[in-house]
Order: structure tokens, then sequence, then C-alpha cells
């Protein structure tokens, strides 16, 4: 890693250049698709690839209620109307059965969001993309090397938006993203789309934004990506443990479901409970740092006030993010590690 940071210092060359372009052909590969390109965070990957679509005003996307606040902003930015639907209990992703009734004339995107690591259900997006016409973006922000069929995610929709923040399974120094692509035409675009709308330097074909992933974070993401798989499959061997132990000590404790269709690429492991607020605090107070994903379905979030949504009109996910709790989940997470979180929730649960 010092080397790889080391030679672009030397070089000097901060933005673009040669480094960007190899890790942008090494991520293009490991995802399976003909582009990449590198953008300046995965909130960007998604407004950008909503605008090399022409969305904007008028237009409708719809999307899952229970994501990271960025998927609806990604929206909002560009002027276009977030449609959310309801999530599936059992697979905390988009509920695709209930996709069709939000259906308008104006919609023009489904924007699926691969949550914790799990993919959705594709092939019932790509029927419903087909039948009516739709684009696809994939959120794969939280899926880096996740598999749907066979195929690795981001190379099922249109776009694919990836960050590489660096909690993700794949994280830089700081901000990072990308879109990954199969279109030579929309490729293109983004390039222009990430550099103020430029055909070349100081001639603008239309108005885009400032947004490239760092050389910098492309020469650091290069060094990690070569682990990525590694990496993934010890997230996977750790979820397993956590599932293990917990169906045979806590049984009431809802595990995540495996699908045996995909390999979720475990960006977080995610239990159920009623209890979880008391188990959270008790859990954070013997040092191990629990998270909640997300505390609030979108449709609540104060900001998002003027959509008119009310309490009640997504069941699931607002029952859902009343009781779901992230354990710790990290490729050098150890097993005795593990042993004193499972210990810990076992005592919770005897007193
Ligand atoms: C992290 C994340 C984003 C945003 O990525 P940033 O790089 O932080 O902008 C978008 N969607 C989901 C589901 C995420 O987890």
């Amino acid at each position: 890693m010092d080397s790889a940071i080391n030679k672009v210092l030397a070089s000097g060359n901060f933005i673009k250049g040669t480094t960007l372009d190899k890790f942008e052909k090494e991520f293009a590969k490991f995802i399976g698709v003909k582009y990449c390109i590198g953008v300046a965070s995965g909130t960007d990957a998604l407004h950008l690839s909503l605008l090399a679509l022409n969305i904007g005003k008028g237009d409708e996307v719809i999307l899952p209620v229970n994501t990271f606040i960025a998927t609806v902003y990604a929206i909002l930015y560009t002027g276009a109307k977030p449609v959310f639907v309801d999530i599936k209990e059992q697979t905390y992703n988009i509920d695709v059965n209930a996709i069709e009734n939000k259906l308008t004339k104006k919609t023009k995107v489904i924007l699926p969001v691969h949550l914790y690591g799990q993919p959705a259900e594709m092939d019932k997006i790509i029927n419903l993309s087909k039948k009516y016409n739709l684009a696809i973006i994939e959120d794969a922000c939280q899926a880096h090397g996740a598999k749907y069929n066979g195929k690795l995610v981001g190379s099922i929709g249109d776009f694919a938006s990836f960050s590489f923040y660096p909690a993700k399974n794949l994280g830089a120094y700081g901000d990072g993203g990308a879109i990954t692509t199969n279109s030579a035409i929309l490729a293109k675009r983004l390039q222009r789309l990430r550099e103020y709308g430029a055909v070349n330097k100081y001639t603008y074909k239309e108005i885009g934004l400032n947004s490239r992933l760092d050389t910098l974070q492309a020469a650091i993401l290069l060094v990690k990506l070569k682990h990525l798989n590694t990496w993934n499959k010890k997230r996977s061997a750790l979820a397993n443990y956590y599932t293990k132990k917990i169906s045979q000590h806590l049984p009431f404790i809802k595990t995540p479901f495996i699908n045996h269709d995909s390999t979720s690429a475990h960006h977080l492991y995610v239990i159920r409970t009623s209890r979880r607020n008391q188990l959270a605090k008790y859990l954070l107070s013997k040092n191990i740092q629990v998270g909640i994903h997300y505390p609030l379905p979108l449709h609540l979030q104060k900001s998002l006030y003027f959509l008119n949504y009310k309490k009640g009109s997504f069941p699931v996910a607002e029952s859902v993010c009343s009781e779901i709790l992230s354990l710790p989940l990290y490729p050098e997470l150890t097993q005795s590690e593990q042993d004193y979180t499972i210990n810990s929730i076992i005592n919770f649960f005897k007193h």
C-alpha cells in the first residue's frame, strides 16, 4: 500500500491518469462488464447514472423504502419523483410483487438496492423492465462481489452504482465510487458528466458535475481489490458461524435469510428481535459496536416531508426497522470476538 501511494505522490498526477484507467479496467473485469467509470462517491454514482438516462422533472423512479438516504437523494437531485415500495419481511429487499402497482406513465427507472449485500430479486425486476420499457439502475453500494443466479451484481441492470466509502466491502481511504455498465454510449456520456460535461478541456456539451475518483484512491483500491474475494469469503464464514450459534442458543432471534440462487456479499449481519433497543444498549455497554441499518424507513425522514407519506404507508419496513440490529462483521473479526458477542446476547436474554 505504501508503495502504491508513494508512486502517485512521486508522479504528481492526482486527477485521472493511468492509475485511474487501470483501476477502472480491473474493476470492470472483476464485475464482468465492459466499462467502469470512477466517480467521487456512491451517491454521485447514482446521481450521474440517472443524469445519463436524462431522468429529471416529471419522471418517476421506483426504489425500496428501507435503504440508505443517498439512494433517494440521488433521485431528488435530478428533480425526478422517488416512488417508494415496501420491503419483503424475509429478505429486507424491495418487495418485487408490490412494484407493478406503483408504475405510472411517468415511471422511467427501477432502482433496486442489494441491501446488506444480499441481491434483490432481479429476475422479476428484469421482467417488469421489459414489459414496461424501464431502465434498471442497481444500487450495489453494499454488494461488491455478490452474485445473483451466477452473475455478479453490477452486471445485471443498465447501470450499477458502487460506493468505496471506507466501511464498504471494498473501501477507499476516503470517499469514492464507481458506475459499471455494458453500454459504450452511456459510458462515454458518463465520462463527460463526471467532468463538467466537457468534451475536451474548456469545451462543454452539457452541464455535468465535478465527480472523479481521486487517483490516490484508485491506487489504494487497486491494492485492495486483489483481496476482495478472500475478504468476502471470510465475511461469509463469519456470518455462517453467527447463524449456527444463534440458531443453537437463541432460536427466537431471526437470522438473515439465505437465498440459494444468490451469494451475498455479507456487508452486514442483521438479526431481528422485538427487544432490539434494550439489546443494543446492553451490547454497547459491553463494548460491542452494534448498529441499526436503518432505524427509520425513508418515508418518515423529516427531510422528505414534502413527499407527503404518512406513518403506516409501509407497514413491513416500519415494523422491521424497529427490530433489526447489525452485529459486528468485518473480515478481521475473530471467532473469540464473535463468541463474546453471542455470549453477551445469551446473557441479556437470561436476565
Ligand atoms: C453507502 C451507500 C450509498 C452512498 O454511498 P457514498 O459513497 O457514501 O456516497 C448509497 N446507497 C447505499 C445502499 C449505500 O449503502
